[in-house]
């Protein structure tokens, strides 16, 4: 897309850990930079730390809690060469390198310093926690900002606590817009008018009070998003390690292709369904004010990605049916389906209720539900390694109910794989799910079980494990380029 035109422009763009994780990537976005700045009047970059290292900051802080010394300095020396060596390879002038190495260094004893009060402590609240997490974008910040300035651009670091304003749920703190949209205003669009590039931190914010958050592990995205809205930019780019999002795992479907365009409720359920490109709460700032979103690869720039849009509209009617509907297909693999069922659960209220309060109580989170309006039975998938302790809770919830017989019986399958074909056309063209099943029939996939989401662009079926990779197949097939 051509930018000569616009002359006030903004483009937010967030590069993710492996973006920032080596000499390599950064040249790499030196390049980009340099042609961006010359589309786009208005550039805001967000970051995440440096691949692996939000990792080390959370293990230091578990190792922290049991007194293990010995890893925090260990942990304290990793963390400052992993930043010095980028800074040594990409920062020619020695005061500008002598000075980044400085900050580095008085990060890094920040991070031994919170390690050692929490060893002391034998604790880590979730206070304590983003404290420690937080550190990997304020060192990446600084990093990449000192990079950028010292190949030419007008970079300037900002630690995003002085402008995403969260609520005080540490881990996973929910931002507010308003709040943050004043601080956008007061803080990023001056630097702005002076033509400065502003590199912020992806991943964390800070309380009204000025503590600092996090909002959730892959955060980044979401932080892009919100600055994204805020400003308002005209399009926000998120930069990975993959061109965008694939019809399919190319581990498993070797022609699988990136999807060129997507709308929100595809990527919405594609991110569920574990493509892992974009963080789902991601989306959402973005889609209220219809800005669109690219996916992009930053070791192969000149590929175009996957555009994530507002686009709703019904797919034209196709007459080939799925051909051309369905846009991706994915699998949760390593599930079982359990069951609940018996002849006297049949209009009796309360038992999806109880079923569902035994399975929570298990801290286990539910990816696939079904039932029949026979109510003869309730079944829905959980992970493998979940489906024990749901039997067993579920065991104990109805047992009253198993000894008279009214459920005849709580039982869980072998190990299943979930898979879910995308594409907005589902929800409108007749015959789809038709040709789907008429085509896994063929294939001789047996299918256990059917959901179809209700945001009705996705239709998600239960195949045994071994069914897996011939169920994605035969629904590649109905993909087209
Ligand atoms: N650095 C954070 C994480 O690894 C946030 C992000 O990269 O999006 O979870
Ligand atoms: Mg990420």
């Amino acid at each position: 897309m051509s930018k000569e035109s616009k002359s006030s422009s903004a483009l937010v763009m967030k590069f993710g850990g492996t973006s920032v994780g080596s000499p390599k990537a950064i040249e790499h976005i030196i390049e980009i930079a340099r042609k961006c700045r010359q589309e786009w009047s208005r550039i805001v970059i967000v970051t995440s730390a440096m691949a692996g290292v939000t990792n080390l900051l959370v293990e230091s802080a578990e190792r922290a809690i049991v007194g293990d010394e010995v890893f925090i300095s260990k942990a304290e020396i990793e963390l400052q060469n992993k930043h010095y060596s980028i800074v040594e390879k990409l920062v020619p002038s020695s005061a500008e390198r002598a000075q980044l190495k400085q900050e580095i260094k008085h990060l890094s004893m920040e991070f031994a310093n919170l390690c050692r009060a929490i060893s002391i402590l034998g604790e880590a609240t979730p206070r304590a926690l983003d404290a420690v997490v937080s550190l990997g974008e304020r060192l990446s910040v600084r990093l990449l900002a000192g990079i950028l300035k010292s190949a030419g651009f007008p970079a300037q670091f900002v630690e995003t606590t002085n402008i995403v304003v969260t609520d005080d749920c540490f881990q996973a703190a929910h931002p507010n817009l308003e709040e943050t949209a004043k601080n956008v205003q007061n803080i990023l669009i001056p630097m702005l008018m002076l033509k400065q590039i502003p590199v912020l931190t992806g991943f964390i914010g800070a309380t009204k009070e000025g503590i600092t958050t996090t909002l959730g592990r892959g955060g980044g995205d979401y932080s892009a998003a919100i600055i994204g809205a805020a400003l308002p930019a005209d399009e926000v780019w998120i930069w990975t390690d993959v061109s965008g999002v694939m019809t399919a795992d190319p581990r498993i479907v070797e022609d699988a292709r990136t999807i060129p365009e997507l709308n929100y409720r595809e990527m919405a359920e594609l991110s569920y369904f574990g493509a892992k490109v974009l963080h789902p709460k991601a989306v959402r700032p973005v889609v209220e004010v219809g800005i669109p979103v690219r996916i992009c690869n930053t070791f192969k720039p000149e590929d175009e990605g996957t555009r994530v849009t507002k686009n709703n509209e019904a797919a034209p009617k196709i007459k080939n049916g799925a051909r051309g509907i369905v846009k991706a297909v994915t699998a949760i693999q390593d599930q079982r389906l359990i069951t609940v069922e018996g002849r006297g659960m049949l209009g009796v209220p309360g038992v999806a209720a109880r079923t569902f309060g035994a399975v929570a109580a298990t801290g286990t989170s539910v990816p696939l539900i079904t039932q029949a309006s026979s109510e003869q039975s309730i079944s829905f998938s959980v992970p493998n390694e979940s489906a024990e302790a749901v039997l067993d809770s579920l065991h104990i919830a109805f047992a009253t109910e198993l000894a008279r017989r009214d459920i005849d019986r709580v039982w869980a399958t072998d190990e299943v794989a979930i898979i879910t074909a995308v594409g907005n056309g589902l929800q409108h063209t007749p015959g789809v799910a038709g040709q789907i099943f008429s085509a896994l029939g063929s294939a001789d996939v047996n299918i256990l079980a059917i959901a179809q989401g209700s945001s009705k662009v996705a239709i998600s079926l239960i195949v045994t494990a071994k069914d897996t990779e011939k169920a994605i197949h035969t629904l590649h097939q109905f993909i087209t380029g």
